[in-house]
């Protein structure tokens, strides 16, 4: 068992990767500009990294076009890109501190999720499309036989990777992974909160044998790098994860420069709904608080809607209690805290603002709701409002902090149409012993992925994720990720 002291002794014996990486090299921006990286749980200053914007990114797609066309990369045997893929899994295995520790100094994940989720997620997940490499089959089309008509998937060149601050890596290798699987060149824009665990990425991507110009970083803002990435007219794709607003962003981007192709992850509101028959309600109250609370409610597939039988409401309330009263909230660098700091100062002001608006509109505070007096940096406690309506903005709106929204329902058909009453459709939970009930639900509930009695668990690289309505379209994990990063050709020969 590792201590805090551990990890505070490493931390201060950290090499931060603070430049652009282009076509191999680590490079300042061209402007010579930086921007300040900040320690959440601290409030102070870790780094300054390079700040890229037009200009930089420019270079980065030069040099990823430039690679792509040396073919070094995507006319290399698929079997061998997978094996080159395979090491660089290796290698983030052999840095899971270090890589660990870059997470949770940048935007304050507890180290020990940091540990036993995000990074073996990425090692995880780089394997996979490892192995997937050479996996992925052509087709000969049903002509007649005077003809040969072989549809094959070829990469569809550069792809721009514009990925979010609450898994700054695991988001990214979800991306990363079968775009470089399939051929691709890359250029990452990763969050301004969160640029460090990309750019050591890139090194380690170097160090496995991806040749130079194939994987690019640009750090630096959304409005500048980002903005420029996505006007872009050699960029062939935007994988994109973060918000609806900004997904829409890449969208006009796209039209407005070379209709490049778009995948959006975006936001959830996601309902977490406990039926009467409910089989076990100390799994489900534990699998609750874990929903809302896990890496401080900043994630896009958060249960921040917790919808309750009315039969089992108050046992169940005093069960979520318990669980919710375990949580440790705390310096992120201690192994026993469960509930690190808020990414920012801004996101912790729009968090605490979540909670007085949903005091206002008469949301009754059973948890919560304050910052723990002791901490610097930008902490919310763990959080949870009852008697919320559908209509209060505390149900609706996405909060992306420990702030849980508890409904009540009575009966099936109102449980679905709660559920569905959102912008959103990313992911849902059912606890429900009578399965046809739950087959019934689960397909009547708009959302990429339903868990029936349970609650996200596992980091399965098989089954795809991605959203419905505005969480956005098309799919990460699985081989249809790895489709998404090809295109079909058709070549036809005439035989006769
Ligand atoms: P964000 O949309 O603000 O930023 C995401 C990325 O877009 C960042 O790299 C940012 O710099 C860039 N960006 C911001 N404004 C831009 C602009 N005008 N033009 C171009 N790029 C711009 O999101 P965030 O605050 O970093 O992350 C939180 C959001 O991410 C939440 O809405 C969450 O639900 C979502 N998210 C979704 C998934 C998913 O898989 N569906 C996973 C994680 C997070």
């Amino acid at each position: 068992m590792t201590t805090r002291e551990y990890w505070v002794e490493k931390a201060a014996g950290l090499n931060f990767r603070r430049q652009a990486f282009i076509n191999g090299r680590f490079v300042d921006a061209l402007s010579g500009k930086k921007f300040e990286n900040i320690n959440p749980a601290t409030a102070k200053v870790l780094t300054q990294v390079a700040e890229c914007d037009e200009a930089d990114v420019n270079e980065a797609v030069k040099a990823a076009r430039a690679a792509f066309e040396a073919g070094h990369w995507a006319s290399m045997h698929p079997a061998k890109r997978g094996r080159i893929l395979m090491k660089l899994a290796d290698l983030v295995r052999e840095n899971r501190e270090e890589l660990a520790l870059l997470e949770t100094l940048d935007m304050g994940k507890p180290i020990s999720d940091a540990m036993a989720i995000d990074i073996p997620g990425c090692a995880r997940c780089l394997h996979w499309y490892g192995e997937a490499a050479d996996k992925l089959m052509d087709e000969i089309a049903p002509t007649d036989p005077s003809a040969l008509a072989m549809v094959t998937r070829e990469p569809l060149g550069v792809i721009g990777i514009v990925v979010p601050w609450n898994f700054p890596l695991l988001m990214a290798c979800w991306k990363i992974g079968p775009a470089l699987a399939a051929g691709n060149s890359i250029v990452i824009k990763p969050a301004e909160q969160s640029p460090l665990s990309v750019l050591r990425l890139a090194e380690l991507a170097q160090e496995a044998g991806v040749p130079d110009g194939v994987f690019n970083v640009v750090p630096g803002f959304g409005e500048t790098a980002g903005r420029a990435l996505g006007l872009h007219m050699d960029v062939d794709m935007i994988a994109f994860t973060g918000s609806t607003e900004v997904g829409k962003y890449f969208m006009q981007y796209a039209g407005q420069s070379n209709l490049k192709r778009v995948s959006l992850e975006c936001g959830g509101k996601s309902p977490h709904i406990v039926m009467g028959d409910c089989p076990d309600l100390d799994a489900a109250a534990s699998a609750a608080a874990g929903a809302i609370f896990f890496n401080q409610g900043e994630v896009c597939t958060a249960g921040s809607r917790l919808l309750l039988d009315r039969a089992i409401k108050d046992e169940f309330m005093d069960k979520l209690m318990t669980a919710a009263g375990k949580q440790v909230v705390g310096d992120p660098l201690d192994p026993a805290t469960t509930l690190g700091a808020l990414v920012e100062e801004k996101h912790l002001e729009r968090v605490l603002g979540y909670i007085d608006r949903a005091r206002e509109e008469g949301a009754e505070l059973k948890l919560g709701g304050t910052r723990p007096a002791d901490r610097e940096g930008y902490f919310v406690d763990p959080t949870i409002f009852d008697n919320v309506t559908p209509d209060m903005t505390v149900a609706r709106e996405e909060i992306f902090g420990p702030v849980l929204s508890v409904m009540t329902f009575e009966g099936e058909e109102e449980a679905v149409r709660i559920a569905n009453d959102t912008i959103y459709g990313l992911a849902a939970g059912i606890w429900c012993r009578d399965i046809s009930r739950a087959h019934r639900m689960a397909r009547a509930v708009r959302a990429g992925t339903v868990w029936v009695n349970c609650w996200d668990p596992t980091g399965d690289m098989t089954i795809p994720f991605g959203g419905f309505k505005q969480s956005g379209f098309g799919r990460d994990k699985s081989l249809h990720a790895l489709e998404k990063y090809t295109d079909l050709k058709t070549t036809w020969v005439q035989l006769s």
